[in-house]
Order: C-alpha cells, then sequence, then structure tokens
C-alpha cells in the first residue's frame, strides 16, 4: 500500500488526508473545487501545527508529511495509480454510485474501494462497481487525527482478504478497528442516532430541558458530551436523514425522527453550522435558547 486517494476534501476528507501523510503515506487528495482542496491544506498544516504545539510532532515531521500530499480536480487522474481509495464526497446516493462507478473505472484492478458514508449501504455501493469483493466501508470519525476508532464495515460481497487489510492499515495509521457488518446505520450509528432522537423527544414531551438532559448524560451517564449539544455538532440535517435510513432500512416506527427534529430542519436550525439548535452558537460559545420553550 503506497498510494491513497482521498475523494473529497471537506471535514472528513481533509482529516483522512491529514492522517494517511503523517503515517508515511502518498495522499492523492481529490476535490471537484479548487478551493475546497486549498482550504484542506490550509486545515491540514493549521492542525500539524496544533500537533507540533502539543509537542507530538516536529516542523520536519509537517513538511515531510505535506510533500506526500498532491491534490487533484480530476477523479480519473487523481486515482490512477492509487492502491486505495477512500471516498469520502458529500453523502447522496446517487453522487456516490457516480464516484464508485468513475473510480472503477480508473483505478487499478487490484484497488481497494472504501467509503466513509456514515449510512449509506456499502452492498448497494459495491453493486456499482465490477469489483464488489474490493469494496468495503471505513468510517472514520469527526475530528480524524483525534478519534481513535474506525468503524470497517463489511459489504455483502466483501472478501476477507480485503477486510483484513483494512484492518492492518487502520492499526498501522494508529486508529482502533471496530468490525460491523452492512445494515442500517452499522453499529455506530444504530446505537448514537436512537439516542439523540429519544433525548430530543424527552425534550418535545416536556419530561427535561435542553440544560437538564444533557447534565443528565454527561454527568450521570459520563458522557463527555449531551446527546442535545452532540446532535448540534452533528448537524440536525444530518441526524434527521440518518434516522430517515434507519427508519426506512427496518421499517420500525421506533426509529422515526421525532417532530420536533423536523420541525428545527424545517426552519432552518441546525446546529452549530446555521449558528442555532438546541444551543445558540452564534457568540461562539453554547449559550442556552432563552427566548425558546421547546
Ligand atoms: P463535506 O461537505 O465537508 O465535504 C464533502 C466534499 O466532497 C466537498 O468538499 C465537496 O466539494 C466534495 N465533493 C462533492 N462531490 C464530489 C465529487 N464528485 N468528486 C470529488 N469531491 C466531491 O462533507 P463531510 O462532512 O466531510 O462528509 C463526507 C462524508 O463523510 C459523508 O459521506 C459523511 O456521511 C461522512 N462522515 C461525516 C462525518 C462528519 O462528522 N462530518 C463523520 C463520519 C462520516
Amino acid at each position: 500500500m503506497n498510494t491513497i486517494g482521498v475523494i473529497g476534501s471537506g471535514t472528513m476528507g481533509n482529516g483522512i488526508a491529514h492522517v494517511f501523510a503523517q503515517n508515511g503515506y502518498q495522499v492523492n487528495l481529490i476535490d471537484i473545487k479548487e478551493e475546497a482542496l486549498q482550504k484542506a491544506l490550509a486545515t491540514i498544516a493549521k492542525n500539524f501545527d496544533r500537533q507540533i504545539a502539543k509537542g507530538r510532532l516536529s516542523e520536519e515531521d509537517k513538511t515531510d508529511s505535506l510533500s506526500r500530499i498532491t491534490t487533484f480536480t480530476n477523479v480519473i487522474n487523481g486515482v490512477s495509480e492509487c492502491d486505495l481509495v477512500v471516498e469520502a464526497a458529500t453523502e447522496r446516493l446517487d453522487l456516490k454510485k457516480k464516484i464508485f462507478n468513475e473510480i472503477d473505472e480508473a483505478a487499478p484492478a487490484h484497488c481497494i474501494l472504501a467509503t466513509n458514508t456514515s449510512s449509506i449501504s456499502i452492498t448497494e455501493l459495491a453493486a456499482s462497481t465490477r469489483r464488489p469483493e474490493k469494496v468495503i466501508g471505513m468510517h472514520f470519525m469527526n475530528p480524524v487525527p483525534v478519534m481513535k476508532l474506525v468503524e470497517i464495515i463489511n459489504g455483502y460481497s466483501t472478501s476477507k482478504e480485503v477486510t483484513k487489510t483494512i484492518e492492518e492499515l487502520s492499526k498501522k495509521i494508529g486508529k482502533i478497528p471496530a468490525m460491523a457488518n452492512d445494515y442500517p446505520g452499522f453499529i455506530a450509528n444504530r446505537i448514537l442516532m436512537p439516542m439523540i432522537n429519544e433525548a430530543i423527544y424527552t425534550l418535545f414531551e416536556g419530561v427535561g430541558g435542553v440544560y437538564e438532559i444533557d447534565t443528565v448524560m454527561k454527568l450521570g451517564m459520563a458522557h463527555p458530551m449531551g446527546p442535545l449539544q452532540l446532535a448540534d455538532f452533528i448537524g440536525l440535517d444530518v441526524c434527521k436523514a440518518i434516522l430517515e435510513v434507519l427508519y426506512d432500512g427496518f421499517g420500525n416506527p421506533k426509529y422515526a425522527p421525532c417532530p420536533l427534529l423536523v420541525n428545527m430542519v424545517n426552519a432552518g436550525k441546525l446546529g452549530v453550522k446555521s449558528g442555532e439548535g438546541f444551543y445558540d452558537w452564534t457568540h461562539g460559545t453554547k449559550e442556552l435558547v432563552v427566548s425558546k420553550s421547546f
């Protein structure tokens, strides 16, 4: 494994490129937007500086790591010499299927095709290629350079050899892999999203307020942050979309997004990225939305 393509240079793509480059791999970072690539390079450099400030990296390591990243705006050129491609483009099934089709055409026959999707079926993406046995989920957590977990998801046709290779690679880059099979939400979101949804129901039904719900889960369950704050970080639109995948995939009403979540998404209250969700983020801090009784 020498050259790794990363498709999509947004929040996740830049972190994935960072980690592979830091661990000695050549990285081809690919995005359709040149400005997204430039922004990603600046973010990666800034995050390397943070590691230097904490004494975990030298200036020389930073320069070497950055020199291993090459950017491309053309998928075909970017993947033509890759041993592994990790797709981290926008979470849309039609888009990901098109990308998988393109990389299947352009990447060498031995190349493994991985996706960082949070909720789309690995098996369905694999079916849009001629190498379904080489398609696998490699679900990193945000922020990628910090979070240790990689959830590895086996599609219906993923070969044992490919799973083993990705498991070993994950360990080589300092991550801890956990294996999952390809069913809606995999492990992480199958458990996390119903918890967040239940926290929203608890608020919706007036059992407790935002502060109380998050405090109970933080102090009572030793979670680093409460579920409503976490939902604001993830994005309420993203939470709703993942719950819909669970709801459609299992046909079980227990996964139906809480009406309050649906209302907030419709109102454009998406959490940190829109400035307001369960908390007000407009001043860069977490403040309770006092004007609102949910
Ligand atoms: P993002 O919106 O920050 O970045 C997506 C990038 O993909 C953008 O820069 C966009 O220009 C690029 N892109 C779109 N179409 C493309 C194409 N055809 N070819 C190349 N690049 C293209 O998104 P993100 O938050 O980084 O999410 C990326 C993936 O990671 C999604 O599948 C998401 O479900 C998954 N994920 C996200 C998180 C998270 O916390 N954000 C966590 C785990 C997994």
